[in-house]
């Protein structure tokens, strides 16, 4: 049998980490790098002229003397924690294959179980802006699937009470392997969910191809192409080749959704479909996460605090 890529691949190991990311000052020189690639720039009038002040928490503009803190404005800004918790969050957000509960974030990273409620959700709304402006392209396999409830990653015909419907959007290469995904929430399975998603997150010269319910039509309005395969119900379905990919992530999502989590709630769902999503696209890469969530973090403003206040603890 052949080896699989993403199975057999190194991640970043736990002693690789450390010795990486391992002091509060490693963490700070990695935000400082990844806020300012060219060198220290001033918010306030764009001099690269500064000083430190004395504690070394704080750029000092030599022009405008405003004093800026590196976190400022950033994702890393709205807590206490050092940015040493915040790596190894990072770390085990992007380092585990299934995701992690904020139960067993918080064990491992010595914090309550809501101030690792709080970085995790944090972490992946820089995770859910990082990808969303980028569209899937080429052949797309297109799955409607429902989060919560008893049926999980189910289909359709079950009822939809107190599950949030998605949308389950997968590229495939020429040769037919799966490149990158998008897992969105919708309002409902109504053509207009569907035209909105596909203007959003597929590109205009996309051919999509579903099993033919009807507002999976609505990605003409975005200028695709769809082709429509039949496949029927049950597992003569779940063997139909044209799905098999977006069949086999939504098979992993509700295997990690499960497997990890106790319940979750709608408003919070664009977030954890966001994580999985995230990781499955950056999977033969999965060092490099580290790195490219601290670019997209400092450049993500603090998440308003109301919105993690309004939130009820679950998972
Ligand atoms: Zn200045």
């Amino acid at each position: 049998m052949a080896r699989n890529a993403v199975q057999f691949q190194k991640g970043l190991s736990e002693p690789e980490f450390e010795r990486r990311y391992g002091t509060e000052e490693q963490c700070r020189e990695a935000v400082i790098a990844a806020r300012w690639p060219q060198g220290f720039q001033c918010p306030g009038c764009g001099s690269q002229r500064h000083s430190m002040v004395t504690t070394r928490d704080l750029f000092q503009c030599s022009d405008c003397r405003l004093q800026t803190s590196p976190i400022a404005g950033t994702i890393f800004a709205s807590t206490k924690l050092p940015l040493r918790t915040w790596f190894r969050a990072l770390y085990h957000m992007t380092q585990s294959k299934q995701g992690i509960s904020s139960i067993e974030l918080g064990r491992r990273l010595g914090v309550t179980q809501t101030t690792a409620w709080n970085i995790k959700h944090k972490l992946a709304q820089v995770m859910l802006e990082r990808d969303a402006s980028k569209q899937l392209t080429r052949r797309v396999e297109i799955d409607d699937a429902y989060v919560g409830g008893e049926h999980t990653g189910g289909k359709r015909g079950r009822g939809a009470e107190g599950k949030t419907p998605f949308v389950a959007a997968v590229e495939t290469s020429d040769d037919g392997k799966p490149v990158r995904i998008k897992l969105r929430r919708v309002t409902s399975f109504c053509t207009h969910a569907i035209a909105s998603f596909a203007k959003t997150s597929l590109a205009p010269d996309c051919t999509v191809v579903s099993d033919g319910l009807r507002c999976f039509g609505g990605v003409t309005e975005a200028g695709c192409s769809h082709q429509v395969v039949v496949t029927g119900s049950g597992p003569v379905a779940a063997r139909t080749p044209a799905f098999k990919w977006a069949n086999t992530a939504l098979g992993n999502i509700k295997a990690s959704i499960t497997g990890t989590y106790r319940a979750i709630s709608t408003q919070h769902v664009p977030r954890y479909l966001a994580e999985f999503e995230y990781r499955f696209n950056r999977r033969y890469d999965l060092a490099a996460m580290i790195p490219r969530l601290t670019w997209a973090g400092v450049r993500t403003p603090p998440m308003p605090y109301r919105l993690l206040k309004l939130a009820e603890i679950h998972a």
